[in-house]
């Protein structure tokens, strides 16, 4: 993968990189917020390491940015342990994942291979089709009423899992294990932000609502009756 290491720390800047080189990815390392905005949107890396606190614009501020570009990158932030709140700061606001620092290089290595391999599961047909929301999986696209709407990758993997088999429940821990594969500590409350992201977006502004809720059981799609 093209990865962007968005890092002011440079010696953890400098051993992240050597990290990922040595996994044959090709790296490059921005210190400054505002640079890194301008490299991601220039450079178009697969994904994006991104440090909360950064000089000129924060790691909250250049992620509004990719995304505000409909940047596709992943984007992996780097947060302080125990700052929870901006953890959910960043899902909400469309960060892929997080990773708690201090980290060991093996755990950032570990979870930027978990995220390239998303998608991995096998892909039936290349259209789905639920009432008027229509996903074309080969070109990750999707189009709700005629309007296409930006995913993030983890939200076009959820909605693809869900849109493979309309009516179907899906538990949290199924979501995590076809859309999250292979991560350890994982959160179940990863999948709801998730899952509100994706009703903002393929649900808000549209009728009839298409992502429901079965309380204490999961989540799924389903066409009007
Ligand atoms: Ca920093």
């Amino acid at each position: 993968m093209r990865i962007l290491i968005v890092e002011d720390e440079p010696e953890l800047a400098r051993h992240i990189r050597a990290a990922l080189l040595r996994q044959g990815h090709t790296a490059e390392v921005e210190a400054d917020g505002a640079a890194a905005l301008q490299a991601a949107l220039r450079g178009q890396p697969d994904l994006v390491l991104l440090d909360i606190n950064l000089p000129t614009r924060n790691g909250f501020e250049v992620l509004a940015g990719l995304r505000q570009e409909r940047c596709p990158a992943l984007v992996l932030m780097l947060t302080a342990r125990g700052e929870v709140n901006d953890r959910i700061k960043g899902l909400k606001a469309g960060a892929d994942d997080y990773l708690a620092k201090p980290f060991a290089l093996d755990e950032l290595v570990a979870r930027v291979e978990a995220l390239g391999r998303r998608g991995g599961g096998p892909q039936t047909g290349t259209g789905l089709q639920v009432a008027d929301l229509h996903v074309n999986v080969p070109q990750r696209l999707v189009v709700r009423a005629g309007r296409t709407i930006a995913l993030s990758p983890r939200e076009f993997d959820l909605l693809q899992v869900l849109m493979q088999e309309p009516g179907r429940v899906f538990a949290r821990t199924e979501l995590r294990d076809r859309v999250w594969q292979g991560e350890h500590d994982f959160d179940a409350r990863i999948i709801d932000m998730f899952i509100t992201r994706l009703r903002r977006k393929i649900d808000v502004g549209f009728d009839p609502p298409l992502l429901h809720t079965r309380r204490q059981v999961g989540y799924l799609i389903q066409p009007p009756a």
